[in-house]
């Protein structure tokens, strides 16, 4: 068996810990005599593996009574119809838009009603984030949505929008659980879990417990009705089982490595390594503004589009997979979640080292 460096922006890397747990229990679920994938829902081994899931999430976010943890499943994107279809009483809604995905939600919700786009970094190719201090809040706007972390272009919000007393809704689905985070501070996050927390297939979607009502747009599907799940525990119907089966798994790892502040400190420090080196590098650079820099995925160039496809090509050789930038912007992208090791980030920039010393001369 060999393992590679896996830099994926999602399906991404997780804690080799985790994976081999979950193979050692893949026949024999802890004697139940079947795996989780081949157990019911309703069963009292899977009762105790989503109760301990949702406990240690809670936990790891020190997420406020009030809120519900929803497991469900359709992605993240399936939230950028489900926001404005369970929150859209008024019909308008404030959209800070800084990358594709918060691009997605802001066209999304313009089916079901007016949609503003109330800031954007898009005249720079989303490499920054705006200034959100004093936006242009709508009176009536029923929620201010953001995506905290924008996975392609590698910009994070440093601070949350003045959202003017609305409520604010936040797509973490490429920072979650890297830091910690004051939950009451939002109406509703969420994230798909393929990003730094577990298998593709779910997103976790942590709701205000007031926001979940009846009194949603007219039509809504029963499948996209917050209330519905959140009356059954998530459980309204089949859930994802091994994905929260494998979160569940990835939560207690969290703890075990000292929880969110510790991550925090982990992903500064694994960071640093590689935006130090890009700052003093003479062949490549970063794209983000320093302030804007994510902790999760960073994006860098050449400068030159053969060498950049030499690179990620001669880095696969070596072991470090999945570099090539998103299809949309080129270049490279390393995406440093929370399960790459610091060793992963230090042979990638020994192997950027030595490239640059290389292909200098080519440039
Ligand atoms: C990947 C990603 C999505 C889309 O997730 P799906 O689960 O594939 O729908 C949405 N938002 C952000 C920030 C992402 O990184």
């Amino acid at each position: 068996m060999s393992r590679v460096y896996n830099f994926s922006a999602g399906p991404a890397v997780l804690p080799e810990e985790v994976l081999e747990e979950a193979q050692e229990e893949m026949l024999d679920y802890k004697g139940a005599g079947m795996s989780v994938m081949e157990m019911s829902h309703r069963s009292k081994a899977f009762d105790a593996i989503i109760q301990d899931a949702e406990a240690d999430l809670r936990e790891l976010m020190n997420i406020p009574d009030n809120y519900k943890v929803l497991f469900l499943q359709g992605g993240a994107s399936l939230q950028f119809a489900m926001i404005p279809m369970n929150l859209m009483k008024n019909k308008v809604a404030d959209y800070v838009v800084t990358g594709m995905w918060s691009k997605k939600a802001y066209q999304e919700a313009q089916k079901y009603g007016k949609a503003n786009k109330v800031a954007s970094s898009e005249d720079r190719t989303f490499t920054y984030i705006p200034d959100c201090s004093d936006l242009p809040i709508s009176e009536d706007a029923d929620y201010v949505y953001i995506c905290e972390n924008n996975t392609i272009y590698g910009t994070k919000f440093k601070t949350l929008p003045n959202t003017k007393g609305k409520l604010l809704v936040s797509d973490v689905s490429s920072c979650f659980l890297s830091e910690p985070i004051d939950v009451s501070k939002y109406a509703i996050l969420f994230g798909g879990v393929q990003k730094n927390i577990g298998p593709a297939g779910m997103v976790i979607a942590i709701v205000r417990e007031d926001l979940i009502t009846d009194e949603i747009i007219p039509g809504t599907p029963t499948m996209m009705q917050y209330k519905i799940h959140a009356d059954a525990d998530s459980m309204y119907n089949t859930p994802n089982c091994y994905c929260i089966y494998m979160c569940g798994k990835v939560f207690k790892w969290l703890k075990e490595m000292g929880g969110l502040e510790a991550m925090k400190a982990h992903n500064e420090k694994k960071a640093k390594i590689l935006y130090d080196f890009l700052d003093g590098s003479k062949l490549f650079s970063g794209t983000v503004v320093k302030e804007d820099r994510s902790l999760m995925n960073v994006p860098f160039i050449t400068g030159n589009d053969e060498l950049d496809a030499k690179f990620v090509a001669e880095a696969k050789k070596a072991g470090l997979e999945n570099l090539k930038g998103h299809r949309s912007v080129g270049g490279m992208r390393a995406s440093i979640y929370n399960a790459m090791p610091m060793v992963g980030v230090e042979k990638l920039v020994a192997f950027m080292k030595k490239f640059e010393e290389e292909n200098i001369q080519n440039v």
